[in-house]
């Protein structure tokens, strides 16, 4: 499986990439983040939410499952599963993966069944204070190509 490796060093290089990445993201598009407490999720989707215009602040949902942002050029679900206490009781998920907007799942791999196959998965590695290595696995043609825009673009600037 192919991996595209990005190096960040500081906060604001994590959200800019986020935000590019959700400019080429449609309705329907799934993406996975895992990473430690405080690795950077809420970060990058801070940058997701940037690049589909929502203008509300992001936050982790931490006492809901699922929350919502309509307000931009398409809805974000922001889904964080780490309460879920049945890996496979129907939450109703697949409604969002095969909804209007783009789905971002924080502890994903809680749910590892109920994702769809097709979808792109995100590890923020943390590597100091300042600096997060961020892995990204394309599960289909549509995020591969997603992956090499993204890699042409930050090796050419
Ligand atoms: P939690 O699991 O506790 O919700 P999280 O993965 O959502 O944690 P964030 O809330 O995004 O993590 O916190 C990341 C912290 O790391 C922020 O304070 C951010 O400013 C800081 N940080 C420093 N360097 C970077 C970087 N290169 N990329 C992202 N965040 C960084
Ligand atoms: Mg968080």
């Amino acid at each position: 499986m192919a991996e595209y490796e990005f190096l960040t060093n500081e906060s604001s290089e994590t959200v800019r990439i986020a935000k590019r990445l959700s400019e080429l993201l449609g309705k329907s598009d799934v993406v996975t983040l895992e990473g430690d407490l405080g690795a950077g999720k809420t970060t990058f989707t801070k940058g997701l939410a940037l690049g589909l215009g929502i203008k509300r602040n992001v936050n982790s949902p931490t006492f809901t499952i699922i929350k919502e942002y309509k307000d931009g050029r398409l809805p974000l679900y922001h889904m964080d599963v780490y309460r879920v206490e049945d890996a496979d009781e129907d939450l109703g998920f697949d409604e969002y993966f095969h909804g209007d907007g783009v789905t971002v799942v924080e502890w994903a791999h809680l749910i590892e069944d109920q994702l769809p196959k097709e979808r792109l998965d995100i590890r923020i590695l943390y590597v100091n204070e300042s600096q997060r290595k961020i892995m990204m696995t394309p599960y289909g043609t549509h995020y591969l190509e997603i992956c090499k825009e993204l890699s042409n673009e930050s090796t050419s600037n």
